[in-house]
């Protein structure tokens, strides 16, 4: 009999199966792969990720597999482009590219370490019940007992359809993505994240373990079969290949690298959430919520999931507190910490392509890094004299234009306690 039983070894099982294991709770993991397991992404992460490595204890492990540290920003939108530091907001201002089975890798061994039992090649089939509570899994020829079973088990979740996890929100799929590993793409002088927008399209570019380029394209979801082109996946490459190398800057880029790997085409990409918690079972990470991979979130918000099962579940073990209450501790920490992120962050994904004014505006800006920073935290203020709905829209501008290029928070017009320019730190 063990406390818990985590359905999938990805980032959420494998952070999950760390933290609670170390609280000594007996845990056991089960994934149908040979583990680690390479998940398609484009693997970057940031600041709370890197915190949560670095309480685990593992950060350092996770520096040392040659990912470098982006400490940049490079912004291109047609054909301008803006780069700059990344500010010191957090104690770890960059982000890292890390492939997902080197990071899951990490984190398993970090589970293993505190005593979790890992079981690879070993595949849920269904789950095993007392009456509406969840006792436990099964699988061909095998079944095991535990408190809770954890359905960490990715966007297809079987524990979320066996134990009928309602749907809590959705709103359909909006964007399509495609993405391959290259290798010798020409660097810039110094690494950074580096975000494109070309048109109706965005581009990640990043470097990261294992001498690999990450080279993600993002469309609209309708531009899915098209892209796709003739092969099942994306394969040919052709149309993926063909959207890069019309950008020029993009192609400048890639005129000495070579394609690595096939395309990995992915059109689901729903963005919503179910109820995560009931009598004897909890969902963490896509089995939770899944969201398009632009919100770059979804390993952050796996480690949200991990930390919320870790303070919710040991005294439900241990029957400290009954399990109602820590069922709905559980639900309502991720709905705070993750549901409501989706709910308000899905405006960022639809991208108009800039109008011929627009755009110029945001190439003039761009080729001053010094006017980006004074547009990004004073332009609301520039526009205090508008009408109150023209004055908003500069007011999102303005956040925005901070956010992407990471410097802090815009003034607030109107806002009778604002702090001065700059004063904020965001968390
Ligand atoms: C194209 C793309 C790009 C992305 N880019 C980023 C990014 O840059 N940054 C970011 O933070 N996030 C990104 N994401 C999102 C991120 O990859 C996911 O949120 C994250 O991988 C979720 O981890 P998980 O552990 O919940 O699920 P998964 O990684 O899907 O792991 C689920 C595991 O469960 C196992 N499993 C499933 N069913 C069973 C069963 N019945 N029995 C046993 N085992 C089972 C699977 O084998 C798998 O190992 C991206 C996603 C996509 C699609």
């Amino acid at each position: 009999m063990y406390d818990v039983i985590i359905v999938g070894g990805g980032v959420a099982g494998a952070a999950s199966a760390a933290l609670l294991a170390r609280q000594g709770l007996r845990t056991l993991v089960c994934d149908r792969t040979r583990l680690p397991a390479p998940a398609v992404s484009t693997h970057f992460f940031g600041p709370s990720v890197l915190g949560f490595l670095d309480r685990l204890g593992v950060l350092g492990e996770v520096l040392a597999t040659g990912a470098p540290p982006l400490r940049r920003w490079h912004l291109e939108i047609g054909g301008g482009y803006y780069g700059g530091p990344m500010l010191p907001r957090t104690a770890y201002p960059y982000n890292l590219c890390v492939r997902r089975e080197t990071l899951s890798a990490i984190l398993l061994r970090s589970a293993a370490r505190d005593g979790a039992e890992i079981r690879e090649r070993c595949s849920v089939r269904s789950l095993e019940w007392d009456g509406d509570t969840v006792i436990g899994v099964a699988g061909d020829g095998w079944r095991e007992k535990a408190h809770v079973v954890v359905g960490a088990d990715g966007r297809g979740s079987l524990v979320s359809r066996q134990v009928k996890a309602a749907a809590t929100f959705d709103a359909g799929v909006l964007r399509c993505t495609f993405h391959a590993y290259w290798r010798d793409v020409a660097p810039l002088p110094a690494p950074a994240l580096e975000l494109w927008h070309e048109g109706e399209y965005l581009l990640q570019v990043g470097p990261c373990d294992g001498d690999q380029w990450v080279v993600m394209l993002s469309a609209p979801a309708q531009n899915f079969r098209e892209l796709r082109g003739t092969g099942k996946q994306g394969e040919d490459g052709g149309a993926y290949e063909r959207t890069l190398l019309a950008i020029p800057s993009m192609a400048a880029r890639l005129r000495t690298a070579a394609r690595t790997s096939p395309v990995y085409g992915s059109g689901q990409l729903r963005n919503c959430h179910r109820h995560p918690a009931g009598p004897g079972w909890r969902l963490a990470g896509d089995a939770y919520c899944h969201k398009d991979p632009l919100f770059g979130a979804g390993i952050a918000d796996s480690f949200q999931t991990a930390q919320a099962l870790a303070d919710t579940l040991p005294p439900a073990v241990a029957g400290d507190i009954d399990s109602t209450t820590a069922e709905r501790a559980y639900a309502s920490a991720l709905d705070d910490r993750v549901g409501q992120r989706l709910r308000e962050g899905l405006d960022g994904l639809r991208i108009d392509p800039p109008e011929p004014g627009q755009l110029a505006w945001i190439r003039g800006t761009l080729a001053h890094p010094a006017l980006a920073l004074e547009m990004a935290q004073h332009c609301s203020e520039l526009f205090a004299g508008l009408p109150p709905d023209r004055r908003e829209f500069w007011q999102q501008v303005a956040d925005r234009t901070a956010e992407v290029l990471g410097l802090p928070p815009a003034a607030r017009v109107g806002a009778e306690t604002a702090d001065p320019p700059g004063a904020g730190v965001r968390a």
